[in-house]
């Protein structure tokens, strides 16, 4: 079993001297198999004894909320719907929780997290996917009226990945998971640019988690170990924690996330959150490597060897396979940045023109 002292390495604030919160809400992580049967033994010594509302939905029921809201006697509240809307009923009925632990996949973590948030009681995550780096971050993305939103809470307290559990998981989803770390290393450039033509603070703890988590996946794909799930797990939590540090999803969120924001909304077919943000991570590399000075000079993450990467990791990049059209791709890469129009990133520097959004999707054979 491996344990992430998350307390231990976080340095504070102060001796970083970057101005951003440096939260440390996070404690520890355990990664391995079949630990849930430890489950009690770790609640016991992070003092939680009693009032734990289980979140879960109905697949993740099956595959361990059942046995976890045995395991904690605990009341087990279903997601069935992501949105605001949802989280605000649940908190009303989560009024006694003293504690809520979160059985699931991105819905049922990010709903969990806003009512632990709500109710200010601490969330512990038991994933049941490695499909995405929201597993210990503090960021929740929830629909409203007006689309997606995503909000800044409180990341869990305590974090259990059994490995057994995740196995169960569809290969797409850890595909997924792939590619939301594959897409830091436009997120960070994105970053960059921020802090060096806005003044954006800019914290160099956080940018090393997420470098770390990137450097730890691309040394997996590169010897085509596709299926080493514990270093995805390891590399999850990371990216996780270089938000917490941020206390924002910048470290991990650029304009390859836009582009998959803008899918999540105007494109008829949708896919995992990690492959949209995987399509987006191609054509802003090169967009990057062809407009922005401070780009990597380091080969591993050029747009053509990210592309590798991806395609060991199984991720489908063919805008037709995925039922994406071509026209809402190209208007993503055009109009995403104003989703978000105050972080600045390459394609808010230098917004693209239509033709140039479809030369960029054709030299990258994304079309
Ligand atoms: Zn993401
Ligand atoms: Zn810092």
């Amino acid at each position: 079993m491996k344990k992430i002292d998350v307390g231990r390495i976080i340095p504070s604030r102060e001796e970083c001297g970057c101005g951003l919160p440096h939260e440390k809400t996070l404690r520890e992580v355990v990664i391995g198999r079949s630990i849930i049967d430890d489950l009690t033994r770790f609640l016991d010594a992070l003092n939680v004894k009693h009032s734990v509302v289980v979140f879960y939905d109905k697949i993740t029921y099956k595959i361990a909320g059942e046995k976890i809201t045995r395991l904690v006697d605990g009341l087990g509240f279903e997601v069935v719907k992501p949105t605001f809307k949802e989280a605000e009923d649940k908190t009303i009925l989560a009024k006694d929780a003293q504690t809520i632990v979160a059985v699931g996949g991105g819905t049922v973590i990010d709903v969990a997290k806003y009512v632990a948030y709500k109710r200010a009681v601490p969330l512990i995550t038991i994933p049941t996917a490695l499909s995405h780096d929201g597993i210990v971050s503090p960021i929740v993305s929830l629909f409203s009226e007006k689309g997606r939103t995503s909000i800044v809470t409180k990341s869990p307290v305590f974090s259990l990945i059994d490995l057994e559990i995740v196995s169960t998981a569809p290969t797409i989803l850890f595909s997924s998971g792939f590619g939301d770390l594959l897409a830091k290393v436009v997120s960070i450039k994105d970053w960059q640019l921020g802090r060096d033509e806005t003044g954006e603070r800019y914290c160099y703890t956080a940018e090393k988690y997420t470098m770390n988590a990137v450097e730890m996946i691309v040394d997996c794909l590169k010897t085509g170990q596709a299926y080493d799930y514990e270093k995805l797990a390891e590399a999850l939590v990371y990216s996780g924690i270089s938000m917490m540090i941020a206390g924002s999803s910048r470290p991990a969120s650029g304009s390859e996330h836009l582009f998959s924001h803008y899918l999540d909304m105007y494109s008829p077919r949708k896919a995992p959150h990690g492959i949209q943000c995987a399509l987006g991570t191609i054509p802003t590399s090169l967009y990057h490597e062809m407009y922005n000075s401070n780009w990597w000079k380091n080969k591993d993450y050029s747009w053509r060897s990210l592309k590798k990467y991806m395609e060991t990791a199984r991720i489908p990049l063919s805008l037709r396979e995925l039922g994406i059209p071509v026209e809402i791709a190209v208007q993503a890469l055009i109009h995403s940045p104003s989703i978000r129009p105050e972080k600045l990133t390459i394609l808010h520097k230098r917004r693209p023109t239509e033709e140039e959004a479809l030369q960029l999707l054709k030299e990258t054979e994304l079309i």
